[in-house]
């Protein structure tokens, strides 16, 4: 796989294809949005939302959540907001996503499977991780968002002319569905 994508690369390089591409490291609109990694969205979430190279900052993980106030989503929101001049954040979940429901015992037990030990396991606690919460999944992402939403506009390090929204993108249509405020 590795082989293919660098074969692929010398071949855009080659012909100048980064040409269309070329752009600032500050967004254009002014906006980072958090999201998914989910593989249905890397072009239907720009492209539903009239977004190209250039234009936001994009921060995606599994679910699309803040699972640490003071992690690297918010870092990253914070480096935007500060030093590239973001005034827009918008939280994007979507449907059918792959964190609702996902349960910590049966990803731990993958691991046991993959040949990671007990010992390495029971060290997550002694290191003061509540392994498993940390690895559970969401059970509504409506919720998710939302509680998301409140957490940045509640955040002691994010200005309050900073604005704050939060959607459910659909995984098929790309329908932007506004999630309700609490
Ligand atoms: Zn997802």
């Amino acid at each position: 796989m590795i082989e293919e994508i660098l074969e692929y690369n010398r071949k855009f390089v080659q012909d100048e294809n980064y040409k269309a591409y070329v752009t600032s490291k500050y967004p254009d609109k002014k906006l980072a949005i958090l999201s998914c990694m989910d593989t249905r969205l890397t072009e239907l979430l720009p492209a539903a939302m009239g977004l190209k190279n250039g234009d936001v900052k994009i921060i995606k993980n599994a679910g699309g959540v803040i699972s640490n106030p003071f992690g690297s989503v918010v870092r990253s929101l914070l480096i935007a907001i500060f030093e590239l001049g973001v005034e827009t954040i918008l939280v994007v979940g979507h449907t059918d996503c792959g964190v609702q429901h996902m349960d910590s015992k049966a990803m731990i037990g993958h691991m046991k499977e993959r040949g990671i030990s007990q010992e390495s396991l029971d060290m997550m606690g002694y290191c003061g991780i509540d392994f498993e919460r940390w690895l559970r999944g969401f059970d509504d992402v409506d919720t998710s968002v939302r509680e998301t939403v409140d957490l940045l506009r509640n955040h002691p390090l994010i200005p309050d002319d900073i604005q704050v929204g939060g959607f459910v993108i659909d995984t098929v249509t790309g329908e932007l569905m506004p999630v309700s405020e609490k």
